[in-house]
């Protein structure tokens, strides 16, 4: 079974909803870099309002934020993960690729969740996000609003701060210039490793090619 995986995608392309269910069927950590940054902004830490001074505009979080994060996160842990959101630069996954160096432990499989503009647009103006356990629903398409409670916490429902035109603009910016990039850097550096799957389909049915592509053998035995 595969185990340590990177889920790329834009915006809205479904990476935490996959990432999610893939973590609860194989036992394998889902470790979302936006998650952890925001974790760090809510309690206050210097790295988290340091963070949070690039993720309200929608830019990227320096590089060096970002590694110290995933760095820590993978010492504490060890080297067993499904990363959503995470690499983001060529300098992310260059310094991931060292960091797995020197645990020889490699990276098994890079998968890509691909949607254009239109689809990204129009998920995240309808998104809503749990602000108790972050489960991220379609409001229109769950019958839920803004302010309503979260079906499966009871928390409360609200848009992220960062899901407006303006700031999804800048994220769609950084993820062209800076994250497409990266594609490119799994492609020659480890041919063969990176597949790319349409994400406009349904839910379960990404869920379906996602897992098979991590283990063909359970996933048989769903
Ligand atoms: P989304 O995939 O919908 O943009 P995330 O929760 O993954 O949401 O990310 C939210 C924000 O957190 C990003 O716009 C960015 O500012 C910051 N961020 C998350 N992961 C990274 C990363 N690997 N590198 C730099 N910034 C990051």
């Amino acid at each position: 079974m595969k185990e340590r995986i990177i889920l790329l995608g834009p915006p809205a392309s479904g990476k935490g909803t996959q990432a999610s269910r893939m973590s609860k069927a194989f036992g394998i950590p889902h470790v979302s870099t936006g998650a952890l940054l925001r974790s760090e902004a809510s309690l206050g830490t210097e790295l988290g309002r340091e963070a949070d001074r690039w993720t309200r505009g929608g830019s990227l979080v320096p590089d060096g934020l970002v590694i110290r994060v995933v760095g820590d996160w993978i010492a504490a842990n060890g080297p067993r993960f499904l990363f959503d959101g995470f690499p983001r630069t060529v300098g992310q996954a260059k310094s991931l690729d060292e960091l797995l160096r020197d645990v020889s432990a490699p990276l098994d499989l890079v998968i890509l969740l691909e949607l254009d503009p239109v689809e990204i647009r129009g998920r995240i103006m309808d998104r809503l996000t749990c602000r108790g356990c972050g489960e991220t629903y379609g409001g229109s398409l769950h019958g839920l609003e803004n302010g309503g409670s979260c079906p499966t916490c009871g928390g409360k429902l609200a848009r992220r701060s960062d899901d407006t035109e303006d700031v999804l603009a800048e994220r769609l910016r950084a993820y062209c210039e800076s994250t497409l990039p990266v594609v490119a850097h799994y492609e020659s550096t480890n041919p063969g490793i990176l597949h790319r799957v349409d994400a406009a389909q349904g839910s379960d049915a990404i869920y379906s090619v996602l897992s098979a592509l991590v283990d063909w053998e359970m996933q048989k035995a769903e």
